[in-house]
């Protein structure tokens, strides 16, 4: 690497194309392996040899092509339109079924998707002063972002301990006039468990309300599963009273980042999702999703993934991570002391520990350095701690190897006892306010926990278990500012 690699100092000269691809794959060397199928979060990886490269040079053919403007680049609308009714027909929808009118839009992601939801549903209704959406606790935070941005109220369900999902009758008790959308996940990111969609549609329609789900995760693996045999309760547009359905392509779809479909039952429904603009001197302004300028390189790199891929492919797929899931259950099931959130209905494993002799971040850090990288979730509302497990096919080959590295690890984490925070800083944590949180206090936080300006500490059990101390809206704080330590400008 050159002196300045890495930092925000532009070389004089600029430096010659392979020795910055040799910066960039020499930084990418800390990151989490995006490959070999022991990463169980964050990238989704079907272990096909070539994949990637094809959608890289899709995505390179299509990367400089802007899709802001449908009429100068008709490459990306025939690929977008290609891409939109694939999902379209996945999910319940097209010519021959009950739902021939449904129209869709490609976003950068699943929280975009769920914002422009929320968006369509709130601007169908102009008339609402103050309108509001019902979610369950388990929909994905990026329904409260969309609340946030959108002021928008928020009316959070309470789920069952158990089952992980919320009661119809609670669904419908939260309904209320200004209610502008109720939502329903197939499957809740965190669990992996499928919310009783058609009951909660059916409410949703009697109450003249829209209806969402969020298949941003199982929109592309619960169709292929029940295919191949797996129950799968109906999530889609055979489902009367669902309006609009979200899947990222980017997740079970293999695609690279920046590419979710969010669908309309029809075009109607989605009208109030675009903005158009003409009170200005400028172009004339419409865009469909929130950004303007779109790169073409995603649409591209996902147009070629699913063509690539076809139905036999996911089906393949679909089998591989199926039988991966059902191989770490049993992998789980047989650690003493750690047992199932839910029975896996997805391709999520979730765990947690019933032994207060084992630590769960503590594991998740034994797991880590032996390779394994898992998701922590926090103790919420009566739920406890867990460990989330995002399954995909490449896991399929590791999966002989899991079991024993989990009982290692939580024979390690066991022996290492369970994380002890000074009983000053718990004391803090379970009684600071936001608002008390002053910035020497807050480095002073950081500097106990190990936690450096500008780097992530190796072993995050001290900061989850600080997290997980603290009251909601404390936590919420804490991460911003631990964030804010971390994305400082290198100069
Ligand atoms: C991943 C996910 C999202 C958010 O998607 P991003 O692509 O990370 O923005 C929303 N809902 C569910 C169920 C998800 O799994």
């Amino acid at each position: 690497m050159t002196d300045t690699a890495g930092t925000g100092a532009l070389p004089v000269e600029g430096v010659p194309a392979a020795r910055v691809l040799d910066e960039i794959r020499a930084l990418r060397a800390a990151d989490r392996p995006t490959h070999g199928g022991r990463l169980f979060a964050y990238v989704y990886d079907p272990g096909v040899a070539g994949l990637d490269e094809l959608a890289q040079a899709a995505h390179a053919e299509s990367a400089h092509v802007n899709g802001l403007d449908p009429t100068a680049f008709p490459s990306l609308l025939a690929m977008e339109n290609a891409v939109v009714g694939a999902a379209a027909r996945l999910l319940g929808g097209g010519p021959g079924t009950s739902a021939p009118d449904v129209v869709g839009s490609v976003t950068s992601g699943g929280t975009e998707s769920l914002i422009l939801a929320v968006k369509a549903a709130r601007d169908a209704r102009p008339d609402l002063a103050e309108p509001r959406i019902v979610v369950p606790v388990s929909g994905h935070a990026a329904f409260a972002k969309a609340a946030h941005y959108l002021r928008v109220a928020l009316d959070p369900v309470p789920v069952d301990p158990v089952t992980l999902r919320p009661a119809v009758a609670d669904v419908a008790a939260a309904i209320r006039p200004e209610t502008v959308l109720v939502v329903a996940s197939a499957p809740s990111y965190a669990h992996g468990v499928v919310d009783p969609v058609a009951e909660i549609a059916a409410v949703a329609a009697a109450a003249g309300v829209r209806c969402h789900v969020d298949a941003c995760f199982g929109g592309w693996t619960l169709p292929w599963l029940r295919r191949l045999g797996t129950p799968v309760p109906p999530f889609d547009f055979a489902v009367p009273g669902v309006t609009s359905i979200s899947v990222d392509l980017h997740k079970y779809a293999y695609a690279p980042k920046g590419v979710s479909v969010l669908l309309h039952r029809d075009p109607g429904l989605r009208v109030p999702q675009f903005f158009a603009y003409a009170d200005w001197p400028g172009y004339t302004m419409v865009n469909p999703v929130i950004a303007s300028t779109r790169s073409g390189g995603p649409i591209a790199a996902a147009y070629a993934t699913l063509r690539h891929l076809g139905e036999d492919g996911y089906l393949r797929l679909a089998a591989l991570t199926r039988d991966a899931v059902a191989g770490l259950a049993d992998a789980v099931r047989a650690v003493d002391g750690l047992r199932l959130m839910a029975e896996p209905e997805s391709t999520v494993v979730c765990f947690t520990a019933g032994d207060p002799g084992l630590d769960l971040f503590v594991l998740v850090d034994e797991l880590t350095a032996r390779g394994w990288h898992t998701q922590p979730q926090l103790a919420y509302a009566g739920l406890p701690a867990s460990v989330h497990l995002t399954v995909t096919a490449a896991v399929a080959p590791r999966v002989a190897e899991f079991g024993p590295a989990l009982a290692e690890a939580a024979a390690a984490a066991r022996a290492a006892g369970p994380v002890v925070l000074p009983p000053e800083l718990l004391a803090l944590a379970g009684s600071l306010t936001p608002e008390a949180l002053t910035p020497d206090l807050i480095a002073g936080l950081a500097a106990g926990l190990g936690l450096d300006a500008g780097s992530a500490p190796d072993r995050m059990a001290a900061v989850n278990t600080l997290l997980d101390a603290a009251p909601v809206r404390l936590r919420e704080r804490l991460l911003v500012e631990f964030v804010g330590l971390l994305q400082r400008p290198t100069w």
